[in-house]
């Protein structure tokens, strides 16, 4: 007895001849149950993109389709196709939730900016005046203006300390 080759998908033991494997491997029989077997393991996106794209078999719903997983149209019925959508959308729509970040992310990373930032002033122009006192400009001056000096717009001129001194401070009502 030569040596025989089992086919798991269909059950059936056939002489290990190339030939006769390859022979039966094109087989109908033998390819409709492949693909019944991984039609299983498939993902629902993957079942419904395929299916789209098929008419339904009318001989499935009369029960006379021979050709199962190989049919070119399509055995799932109108509510498998609906049920299989909403299987799809609701696992995208738990996919974007895990993808938002929490609260506590949204938290954890508000401080590890706080926390990165440098200490010093840096984007603010600081000045010491007689009395002590600290004006923060919260912005910098082009040092190439300064060149210019008094030449310049009153809106690009670099503020002094004596601005400051005998400053009229308008009252924001
Ligand atoms: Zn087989
Ligand atoms: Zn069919």
């Amino acid at each position: 007895m030569g040596k025989r080759y089992h086919c798991n998908y269909c059950d059936k033991t056939m002489v290990a001849a190339p030939a006769i494997v390859k022979t039966h491997n094109k087989g109908v029989v033998h390819q409709k149950l492949v693909q019944e077997h991984y039609q299983q393991f498939k993902d629902p996106e993957t079942i419904l993109a395929e299916e789209k794209t098929k008419k339904p078999c009318l001989r499935f719903t009369k029960g006379e389709c021979k050709f199962g997983g190989i049919c070119r149209y399509s055995h799932y019925t109108k509510e498998q196709i609906e049920s299989l959508k909403e299987y799809v959308a609701a696992k995208q729509r738990n996919k974007t939730q895990i993808h938002q970040p929490s609260f506590e992310d949204l938290y954890q990373k508000l401080q590890d900016e706080k926390s990165n930032k440098p200490l010093s002033d840096e984007g603010n122009t600081i000045l010491y005046d007689n009395n002590g006192v600290t004006h923060i400009l919260p912005w910098t001056y082009n040092n190439d203006f300064d060149t210019y000096g008094d030449n310049l717009p009153p809106s690009l001129r670099r503020f002094k300390i004596e601005d400051f001194v005998n400053a009229n401070v308008t009252e924001w009502g």
